[in-house]
């Protein structure tokens, strides 16, 4: 490796990568596998420096995850309940090592499709804060990752923050993970629901799914169908096999296409029997 940068200042490494775009190294949970028996590429950006983009922050409309929080943070972090799911998300992120290592923004920028905080983050409604030397834009999430391995990062960008933003009402939140074992598994499918709800009816829903298309996806027939519900188990009874038509699950090793539906419809119903 001929040029390794380890910036200690945000503003230096989008310099850096203004004058020349090269891969970004964060936890490397991702990065060093994904290279494994290949030469590393000649330029590399090491942002494990940078404290900028670590640790979570309240602030008046959202919560900003920095972007090289990793996930043990996470877990560590006082959090309400909306974001139960995303640290049951985050228990399920290999083992204790790689929560260690492994931050958020790097598992959303690996774009897999079995990635299991991309549900959570779905279900949270989550916006990306994305700097390059000149400026700042924010994404959506369901806008940012284009397919596998595909993200809307443009040359000279590096992802600074995850922004959760606060709901209207109180949430309840959850997730659920099925693999082969119980543990330290890639999902066959996931899934994550967040209900905002108001004396006693649901009022806003977001469902998502993950593993079972090519990009997690979120499930809005079945949110519109959940909208003005009572707020209790009964909620998994309105799930039905139509509100999983935008899923496009695959067949591998893990598990057979039509398999991994029933799986999904399955999680959704026991995710919202847990939620409520
Ligand atoms: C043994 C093992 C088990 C695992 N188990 C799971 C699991 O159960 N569930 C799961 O979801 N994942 C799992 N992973 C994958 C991985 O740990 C996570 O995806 C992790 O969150 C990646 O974060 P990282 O910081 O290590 O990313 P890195 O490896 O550093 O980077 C990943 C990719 O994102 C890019 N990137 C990183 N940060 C940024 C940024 N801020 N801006 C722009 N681009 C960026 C990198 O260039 C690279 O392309 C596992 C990995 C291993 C090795």
């Amino acid at each position: 490796m001929s040029d390794y940068a380890r910036p200690t200042r945000l503003r230096e490494a989008l310099q850096i990568l203004a004058r020349s775009p090269r891969p970004v190294l964060a936890g490397g949970t991702d990065f060093y596998p994904a290279r494994a028996g290949r030469a590393l590429p000649p330029q590399v950006l090491d942002i494990t420096v940078l404290r900028e983009l670590r640790g979570i922050v309240a602030r008046a409309a959202h919560w900003r995850i920095g972007a090289c929080t990793t996930w043990s943070e996470v877990l560590a972090a006082k959090l309400p309940p909306l974001f139960d799911g995303l640290k049951l998300a985050a228990r399920e992120v290999g083992g204790a090592q790689i929560q260690n290592s492994g931050t958020v923004a790097g598992n959303l920028c690996n774009a897999s499709p079995a990635a299991d905080g991309v549900p959570a983050l779905l279900a949270l409604d989550a916006q990306l804060e994305i700097a390059r030397a000149d400026g700042l834009r924010r994404l959506p999430l369901g806008q940012f990752i284009l397919g596998p391995r595909k993200t809307a990062l443009r040359p000279g960008e590096l992802v600074t923050a995850v922004l959760v933003p606060r709901p209207k009402s109180p949430a309840a939140s959850h997730f659920l993970k099925l693999g082969a074992r119980r543990y330290l598994v890639i999902s066959i499918a996931m899934a994550s629901a967040v209900i905002e709800h108001k004396a006693g009816k649901v009022r806003a829903a977001r469902v998502a799914v993950g593993a079972c298309s090519p990009v997690a996806v979120r499930l809005p027939a079945l949110e519109a169908e959940l909208r003005g519900r009572r707020f209790d188990a009964s909620l998994a009874d309105r799930v039905h096999a139509g509100h999983f038509a935008g899923l496009a699950p695959i067949a591998d090793v893990r598990a057979s296409a039509d398999y991994r539906m029933q799986a999904a419809l399955e999680l959704v119903r026991r995710l919202l029997r847990e939620v409520a």
